[in-house]
């Protein structure tokens, strides 16, 4: 049996943030536990690898601090640790006018939040930036960058263990008990004893808080996001990042282009229901958990609404049909033909819902006096880590 002070379950950006953070904040003998052998296997390393300053998100929401936070301390740690990462600037762009009537309040935002833009109301603006990128105005952001988010996960995993936290990998917790004093987990590799906890498991938490009667109100639903790659020859098409206007009901910022910092330029996600929550491939199927979303009230609930019955069926074609995911991609680079696209990597995010079928969309912690459960670590969950995972830090120093 092993003994630590504090286990964090998960090794994700996340996990692993308020790992570094209580290292150098505390005298807390911390141990993290993931599940794979590898990391980055999951959310942390299979996303778009976007940088979001906060013109995304309601000015004084958690969402935009630790973003536009989380935007200028990623910069500077990876120019620290020696990790790509291409401040290449975002374009959002607006193809019609309810769109570009949105631009104007993402311009508010970024002015509320204090991040760095310019509106653009002309293709010739638009094509000064992306020559092949079409609409009627566009909000320019320079301060978005792209990074490697599995070099970055790797980092963060060294610099903690060289602060001393024990990283044990290939360790899947399968029960939480309480014990007399803290919590009793069961691994794959045998039993901890603990003190505290920080549950950072992902598409997981929600299962793991369950056990010990934490977020009952709430499930994780699993939503795919499938990327194509355009091929190299064709990449002068994106020269940074071009997204569409991003539609406030939804929590998925729709099909966009994304040069990379290794240089490819990747197309996507889509938001697909997986029928799994570690379902990668359109055809990979988990019956336990699929049973288990199919059958939860949240998501029952959800699916009475016309407007996500309708979203989803275009999700769902753009994931079995390829030319409605090009024409997705052409609506923002009408130069982009099916051939150009060839299928790359997929993520699914853990995205929580709760009974009453709401998405949740900002970052949702609960705390127990000896825990704290990381229910909903939503994009830009990778950009917001180091201040998210930081305030975690915190929140869990002030139990001790
Ligand atoms: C397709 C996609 C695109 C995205 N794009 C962006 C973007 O461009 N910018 C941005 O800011 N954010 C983006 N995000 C969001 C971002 O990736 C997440 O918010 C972030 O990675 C969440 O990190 P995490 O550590 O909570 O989760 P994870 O990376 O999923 O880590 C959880 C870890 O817990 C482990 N685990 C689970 N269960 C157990 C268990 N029982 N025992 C032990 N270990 C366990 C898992 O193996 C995993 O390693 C995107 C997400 C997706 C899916």
């Amino acid at each position: 049996m092993m003994r630590h002070d504090v286990a964090i379950v998960g090794g994700g950006c996340v996990g692993l943030s308020v790992a570094k953070h209580l290292a150098e904040e505390t005298d807390l003998d911390v141990a993290v536990l993931e599940k794979e052998h590898h990391l980055a296997a999951h959310q942390s390393g299979r996303n778009s690898g976007v940088l979001h300053p906060g013109f995304n998100y309601p000015p004084d929401s958690k969402k935009a601090q630790f973003a536009t936070e989380g935007t200028a301390r990623m910069k500077a740690y990876c120019a620290e640790h020696d990790i790509p990462c291409e401040e290449l600037g975002v374009l959002v762009v607006a193809q019609d006018d309810s769109e570009e009537a949105r631009l104007e309040e993402l311009a508010e935002q970024a002015e509320a939040n204090g991040v760095e833009y310019e509106l653009l109301d002309s293709q010739a603006d638009i094509q000064a930036h992306e020559p092949h990128a079409v609409g009627q105005a566009a909000l320019y952001a320079p301060e978005a960058a792209s990074v490697d988010s599995q070099q970055y996960v790797y980092e963060l995993a060294k610099e903690v263990q060289e602060a001393g936290v024990s990283l044990y990998t290939g360790y899947e917790v399968t029960e939480i008990d309480h014990a007399a004093d803290g919590y009793s987990l069961a691994t794959s590799n045998g039993r901890f004893e603990v003190s505290y906890l920080v549950n950072a498991a992902g598409l997981h938490a929600d299962t793991l808080a369950h056990q010990v009667g934490v977020g009952e109100q709430y499930q994780v639903v699993p939503f795919r996001g499938e990327y194509y790659e355009v091929r190299p020859e064709r990449a002068e098409l994106c020269q940074t990042m071009i997204y569409p206007t991003p539609d406030p009901e939804l929590p998925f910022l729709g099909v966009h282009y994304t040069r990379r910092a290794d240089g490819k330029v990747i197309v996507g996600p889509n938001a697909v229901l997986a029928f799994g929550r570690e379902a990668y491939d359109n055809t990979d199927v988990n019956p336990r958990d699929l049973y288990e979303t199919l059958t939860y009230e949240g998501f029952r609930k959800l699916l009475s609404s016309k407007m996500m019955v309708k979203v989803a069926w275009n999700e769902l074609n753009k994931s079995y049909r390829k030319e409605k995911f090009t024409a997705a991609s052409q609506r923002l680079v009408p130069e982009v033909r099916a051939e150009d696209l060839h299928k790359s990597y997929a993520g699914i995010r853990a995205q929580l819902v709760s009974d009453d079928g709401e998405l949740v969309k900002d970052p949702l912690f609960v705390e127990r006096d000896d825990a704290v459960h990381i229910l909903n670590a939503v994009s830009p969950g990778f950009t917001s880590s180091l201040p998210f995972g930081e305030h975690i830090a915190e929140v869990l120093a002030e139990k001790v």
